[in-house]
């Protein structure tokens, strides 16, 4: 693996610490949260004692104030491939930046605490059964009844499902326009609020997906997120550091299958040689390093520029749509040189194979991504710039 300058020593001790804490905390419950299709709230209490999470809170609720996504990448790199269904980097990085940029004073002092210690695991609810790539398409509506907001509507797909005990809710709050949406923060308890099926799923089993409803919730004032008419700006506004701590996960669980690979080939003999020795495999492998390679290059420039607030929405897209696609390369590959052990549970590759299957298609599948970009060029269907 390439040297990356991007990390200072005390980001490589930072990396160690979580080494330990995954391999302690972690994986020994690994086979346990697997079948029973939910990571512990424990794990999340214990990451929070070592204040892995929302370390950018500030100190009065609890943080580091440390805001050095740098931190966070370690995190997620050394978690992907060692528990891919426990969500942190969606709790630090996808959801837990709503509160910091759009929660008023009021509203960090009641959550952020509970957010950094591990006892306010977050979600966020955009996706519905008749609408996922489509948001304007959203169904889900908020009602203005004076003190408070009426919220109904059904979400699906929604990672932590089951565990959140805060969900950011996306709603419709004019029937008129499909463009002004109000983000609800809709609390464990509130009545009307149930949660459906754990959903069974292809990979990612100890990940909690479930579907969620909203029977005339009666969401408080006070727990409306921003403008209610201009949700759609705050989602916006996080679009491209949720497009790179995707990034960041998928070159990390390329990056392990591909190391799990090297050994097996060179155990592994078929014709009287290690199966490494075979050209086919020389070449697979060379050509996997040098896209991995690339991959990590490209994903630490986005973290560089990401650091100086200068990582365009863009930008992150063209890293979701060739970190994505190389996982999903990389992880068919590895699994067609391990043969037929590739296939069986026992071996490692086999579920990374599965977890890696859902890269391309959440936080904007890669057609998605590729319109985007496509747009940023000038081309757009109903003409070109
Ligand atoms: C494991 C998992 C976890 C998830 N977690 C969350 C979560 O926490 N919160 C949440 O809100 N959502 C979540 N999602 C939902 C996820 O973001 C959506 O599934 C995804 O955005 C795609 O939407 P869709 O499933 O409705 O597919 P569709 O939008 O129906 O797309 C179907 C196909 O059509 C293609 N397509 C759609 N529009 C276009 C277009 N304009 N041009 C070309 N092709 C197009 C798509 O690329 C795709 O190939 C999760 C999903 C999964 C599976």
């Amino acid at each position: 693996m390439l040297h990356r300058p991007l990390f200072e020593p005390e980001h490589e001790m930072f990396r160690d610490s979580v080494r330990k804490w995954a391999e302690a905390e972690v994986v020994p419950h690994f086979e346990e949260w697997q079948k029973a299709g939910i990571v512990s709230r424990e794990v999340w209490k214990s990451a929070g004692e070592q204040g892995f999470l929302a370390m950018y809170a500030e100190e009065e609720y609890g943080g580091l104030g440390m805001d050095d996504y740098r931190f966070d990448q370690i995190l997620i790199e050394e978690l992907t491939w060692r528990e891919a269904g426990l969500f942190i980097p969606l709790h630090n990085r996808v959801v837990g930046p709503y509160f910091r940029k759009f929660a008023n004073d009021e509203q960090k002092a009641r959550f952020l605490p509970g957010i950094v210690d591990g006892s306010n695991i977050l979600a966020i609810a955009i996706t519905e059964p008749g609408t996922g790539s489509d948001v304007a398409g959203m169904r889900s509506r908020a009602e203005d009844r004076g003190d408070h907001w009426l919220l109904n509507g059904a979400k699906t797909y929604i990672s932590n499902g089951i565990l959140a005990d805060t969900v950011i809710v996306a709603a419709r709050t004019d029937p008129d326009n499909p463009y002004a949406l109000g983000l609800f923060l809709v609390e464990r308890d509130m009545p009307g609020f149930k949660r459906g099926r754990k959903l069974a799923k292809l990979g990612l089993h100890s990940q909690d997906t479930a579907e969620l409803f909203f029977e005339d919730v009666k969401v408080p004032k006070e727990n409306v997120l921003g403008d209610p008419a201009h949700g759609f700006k705050s989602m916006m506004v996080g679009l491209a550091e949720e497009r790179l701590t995707g990034a960041v996960s998928y070159v990390a669980r390329a990056e392990r299958s591909f190391e799990i690979t090297l050994e097996y080939v060179k155990d592994r003999n078929a014709f009287g040689r290690p199966i490494g020795a075979f050209q086919n495999t020389r070449f697979k492998m060379a050509e996997m390093r040098t896209q991995l390679d690339a991959a990590w290059v490209f994903v630490d420039h986005c973290t560089s520029l990401h650091l100086k607030g200068n990582l365009s929405a863009e930008l992150a897209a063209q890293a979701k749509l060739m970190t994505s696609e190389t996982e999903g390369r990389v992880v068919d590959e590895c699994l067609q040189l391990h043969g037929g052990a590739g296939y069986m549970e026992e071996y490692e590759i086999s579920r990374h194979y599965a977890d890696a299957r859902i890269s391309r298609i959440y936080a904007g599948t890669s057609e998605i991504m590729k319109e985007i970009i496509g747009r940023s060029l000038g081309l757009d269907e109903r003409g070109v710039k």
